[in-house]
């Protein structure tokens, strides 16, 4: 390979002694471990793991209930006129009996008195004041649901492991609990390290650049459904990052951005090693995310992140996410999709090389999927694929990544959505 090479990179040995982006991806999976199951009000417990089995506590609907404003009626009566006995609204206990001659006025949700055989929506009568015409053709059993028809008591709804979503919530209060047994979300802590950074609504002095990772961490952690990550920052030295550790002691997962790599205020790697976490890896052959570092200490999982903005979003896109959810009790594997390239992209000789991209839809496209590639000047650069939906997975190798080539790619966040 020459210098010329456009595929050519710095440092191939050590590249090649990296470990590879599918190995970190499993480490991250075998480090997390799912937290401890917790009761949790009903109203938080969206999108997480149930952690117990929900029995319908009695039949649903528990009367039968009219499913229209209308009258009920026996079907004897089709094209009748018949008495009005009274009215029964939904919340009512309804006492009193229909019969050949005699009906109720009923409410959508109110239970059908003994002796319903149908309810006439209110649309389809005549009504003269205490009597109601009935229409001719009345089928039996019409707007009706039986007790029990949509559940019977006692039978198994949700099972353990099944992620609670708004309609889970809603059988789970059907059954009566304000409150479920879960597997809780786990708590982020995002560490910003670097003397150049002043937050956004700061004006920078020379050499200074406004922290984007920060915000950046913040968000993607809620856009996860985690409670807002507490938000320290470090400058370059030990003990400042020693007391920002020591601070986020009660997070499951810490998240350290900049200071990771080979600079002489890279003090990350020293950080953790002094703050009594193992490294389970250092150095990722991917780009962007090189210089990726994780270690535990006990049960916290610590996330070194690469300061470099971009960097730092692809590594919280498949790593941090992967852990979180195996934190969360669900299984970490992000979903592969298929699509095309519509551009070329140079491939990496040594490292995998994760391409910002938009996924378009596209019926002739092989996997459904055209792959806009977004590629910016560096692992910096947030700017060219800001309005990336995907990160397009591009093997090492030599060359380029041809048009139509068709390759692996992964939602960024909630994706697909329009561009
Ligand atoms: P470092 O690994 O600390 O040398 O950081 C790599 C690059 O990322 C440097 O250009 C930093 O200024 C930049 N950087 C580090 N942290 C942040 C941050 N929170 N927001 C934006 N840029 C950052
Ligand atoms: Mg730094």
């Amino acid at each position: 390979m020459t210098a010329s090479d456009p595929s050519a990179e710095a440092g191939l040995p050590e590249l090649r002694r990296m470990i590879g982006p599918d190995e970190a991806l499993q480490l991250v999976a075998q480090e997390a471990v799912a937290k401890s199951p917790r009761t949790v009000p009903l109203a938080e417990s969206c999108g997480m793991q149930l952690a117990e089995t929900i029995v319908a506590d009695r039949d649903y609907p528990p009367f039968p209930r009219a499913m229209m404003d209308g009258y009920a009626i026996t079907v004897a009566d089709a094209g009748e006129t018949v008495d009005v006995l009274g009215e029964i609204a939904a919340g009512e206990a309804g006492s009193g009996r229909v019969a050949p001659g005699r009906c109720f006025e009923i409410m959508t949700g109110a239970p059908c008195p003994a002796g319903t055989e149908a309810v006439v929506p209110r649309e389809q009568i005549r009504r003269d004041a205490a009597r109601v015409t009935l229409p001719g053709r009345i089928v039996p059993g019409q707007h009706i649901a039986p007790q029990g028809s949509e559940c019977p008591g006692g039978k198994t709804v949700l099972r353990s492991g099944e992620t609670i979503s708004p309609l889970a919530v809603a059988v789970i209060a059907s059954c009566g609990r304000d409150t479920v047994r879960v597997i809780p979300r786990p708590r982020l802590a995002v560490v910003t390290t670097g003397r150049e950074l002043v937050p956004p609504g700061v004006a920078p002095t020379m050499g200074q650049i406004r922290d984007s990772n920060g915000p950046m961490l913040v968000v993607m952690a809620r856009d996860l459904g985690l409670p807002a990550p507490t938000h320290r920052h470090a400058d370059d030295r030990l003990e400042s990052l020693a007391d920002t550790l020591h601070r986020s002691a009660q997070a499951d997962i810490v998240l350290l951005t900049g200071g990771v790599s080979v600079g002489n205020y890279d003090l990350v790697p020293k950080a953790l090693e002094l703050f009594g976490a193992k490294t389970v890896f250092h150095k990722v052959r991917q780009k962007p995310g090189k210089p990726l570092l994780l270690a535990r200490k006990d049960k916290q999982l610590l996330f070194g992140l690469p300061g470099n903005p971009l960097a730092t979003h692809f590594c919280f896109h498949r790593y941090v996410a992967a852990a979180v959810r195996r934190m969360e009790g669900k299984p970490s594997g992000l979903h592969a999709m298929q699509g095309e390239l519509v551009a070329p992209v140079d491939r990496k000789a040594a490292r995998t090389y994760f391409v910002a991209a938009c996924a378009e839809h596209a019926k002739d496209a092989t996997g459904g999927w055209r792959l806009r590639p977004l590629p910016g000047v560096s692992s910096a650069d947030v700017f060219a694929p800001c309005s990336a939906n995907c990160y397009i997975e591009v093997p090492s190798g030599k060359g380029v990544a041809a048009t139509a080539e068709v390759l692996s790619f992964t939602w960024i966040g909630n994706a697909p959505w329009p561009n």
